[in-house]
């Protein structure tokens, strides 16, 4: 992968950087991810803080609690609406990207899906990616 790699969200007044390679990789179908990226599921790219830079644009955020009671954080453009990247308070030091606000979304490569319990039927999965049916290791 070439570093460092960027993205950002459709209007282009969100821009971000990271200098690292991304720590986890996964496809996250919960109901709160699906409702979030409008979307059968959330395509997770997960990078360390410190490797982290917001370059432009003042993302707005919207707080709920995750199904384990810690906050999740999500970050969204102000101006176009576009879901950029989220903080969840069980995972200290990690900023969650969603890889469709990649420059190059074609980086992604999924490592699991989880959440299973609640993918949808008209939402195909790769058969050889590992499952949980909820977190991993629950
Ligand atoms: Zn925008
Ligand atoms: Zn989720």
């Amino acid at each position: 992968m070439d570093l460092p790699f960027g993205g950002g969200c459709a209007c282009g007044a969100i821009r971000y950087e990271c200098s690292g390679a991304p720590v986890y990789m996964g496809n996250c179908h919960c109901r709160d991810c699906q409702q979030a990226t409008g979307s059968a599921f959330f395509p997770a790219v997960a990078v360390r803080e410190r490797e982290f830079r917001l370059l432009g644009g003042e993302p707005a955020w919207f707080e709920r609690p995750a199904d384990r009671g810690h906050p999740m954080r999500r970050a969204f453009c102000p101006e176009c609406g576009s879901p950029v990247f989220l903080k969840n308070g069980a995972s200290e030091g990690v900023r969650v990207l969603y890889a469709g606000s990649l420059d190059d979304p074609g980086l992604y490569r999924p490592s699991r899906d989880i959440f299973v319990g609640s993918a949808q039927a008209w939402c195909p999965m790769d058969p050889d990616l590992p499952k949980d049916k909820g977190m991993p290791g629950r």
